[in-house]
């Protein structure tokens, strides 16, 4: 079948909940992949940095294939083999006590709504019921009810209440309207360190350590959101570590299996996570043994592989290239690490345009909300292959 066919399937049967460029992919390797008519491309995307490790990484696909051979799924009713390495694994390489495993990141999300709400009960003796907690305008945290419930994005939330109660929003990078916002009833704090979807926006300097330093002062337990910025994506394990903090609870997931399987997790550096007992919280498919054995090669690749420095040296180059493109539409160039973002001003007609011509011109780019087109390429790039990126995406965004 030809890419008009697939994607007349894709239409006539699938909800249009999404737009996706028109390229239909059959193959990937590494920075690559391949459509049916056997064009190829670089991907600019990584599925939303779920791809940090390259497309179809050898090495993840070995040890999925194997376990997958052993055993796949106990449920949690049983231990399985897996489950304590990944564990001691993951709680070394983040500096954390304890890990609690799930599958998509909205769900570890939740886990951490339910943590925190218990934890303000239990331990900070919040009144049952009226557990608050902050977030930022413009967050992104995933899709089901009680996230869009504190999302900004009319998109998101429009015809989809009643929503859920218990949360309040504050600028991102506003550290005064953060305090202010802070009563006896909060909880939690949940941020991310990047904001990703809303267009990789950077806080100001000072902006995590000085929230880290509020959060200890009121008692509060500090979420960082680290699904898209995390493993390895902005040049660091955690993008915490640029400020030199520690939140309480940091979410993973994404990268955490390179893109082979939904694998994400919920971890602590504080008890909050101790107050869950057993029966309260769990998934049928949270820390199976293929997920385990999948996330554990696809950590072992970001560190034996070099992948994190690689990101912070070709990030640098990649960003420093897309800064040299004159063009007086762009108004701004941004990124840390491997996730960077370029933002056209208003009256340029928007960024899915270039998206366009981008693709033709071998690069899957993704515009996001109408002005910005994010590259965050596998981390496995190289700078000769940047090179190639730049030949091609300079004289179409200097249009
Ligand atoms: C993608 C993302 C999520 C949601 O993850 P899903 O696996 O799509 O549920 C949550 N938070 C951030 C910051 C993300 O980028």
């Amino acid at each position: 079948m030809k890419s008009d066919q697939y994607i007349l399937l894709e239409d006539e049967f699938g909800a249009h909940n999404y737009k996706p460029l028109d390229v239909v992919i059959e193959r990937g390797e590494g920075i690559w992949v391949w459509d049916v008519d056997g064009k190829k491309y670089l991907d600019c995307l990584s599925a939303y940095s779920a791809i940090n490790q390259g497309h179809c990484n050898k090495k993840i696909m070995a040890a999925m294939v194997e376990q997958a051979k052993r055993l796949t799924l106990t449920s949690r009713a049983f231990r399985n083999d897996q489950l304590g390495p990944l564990y001691k694994e993951l709680c070394d390489l983040t500096n954390s006590h304890k890990v609690l495993p799930m599958n998509s990141g909205a769900e570890a999300v939740e886990t951490a709504i339910k943590a925190v709400r218990k934890w303000g009960y239990q331990v900070k003796g919040v009144p049952e019921n009226k557990a608050e907690i902050i977030v930022c305008r413009n967050n992104f945290h995933g899709r089901t009810i009680s996230i869009i419930s504190f999302s900004t994005d009319p998109v998101s939330t429009t015809g989809f209440g009643p929503f859920t109660p218990g949360f309040k929003i504050v600028d991102f990078g506003d550290t005064a309207a953060l305090e202010d916002a802070i009563t006896d009833n909060t909880v939690a704090f949940m941020v991310e360190p990047i904001q990703g979807e809303a267009g990789v926006i950077i806080p100001p300097e000072g902006y995590l350590r000085e929230v880290r330093r509020i959060c200890t002062e009121k008692g509060i337990v500090l979420i960082f959101d680290e699904i898209q910025t995390g493993l390895g994506r902005t040049g660091a394990m955690l993008a915490e570590e640029h400020e030199g903090v520690e939140a309480d609870l940091t979410l993973i997931g994404k990268a955490l299996s390179g893109g082979f399987y939904p694998v994400s997790a919920v971890l602590s550096n504080t008890e909050v996570l101790g107050v869950l007992k057993p029966g309260e919280h769990g998934s049928t498919f949270g820390g199976n043994p293929l997920a385990c054995a999948i996330a554990r090669a696809a950590l072992k690749v970001l560190v034996e592989d070099g992948l994190i420095e690689n990101a912070r040296e070709m990030g640098t180059y990649f960003l420093e290239g897309l800064k040299q493109i004159d063009n007086p539409k762009i108004k701004e160039v941004r990124g840390r690490g491997l996730l960077i973002g370029l933002e056209f001003h208003d009256t340029a007609g928007g960024a899915r345009q270039y998206c366009e011509q981008l693709k033709d011109a071998g690069l899957l780019c993704k515009e996001t909300h109408q002005t910005i087109i994010r590259f965050a390429p596998p981390l496995v790039i190289t700078k000769e292959e940047i090179d190639w990126a730049l030949e091609k995406i300079t004289p179409i965004l200097s249009r």
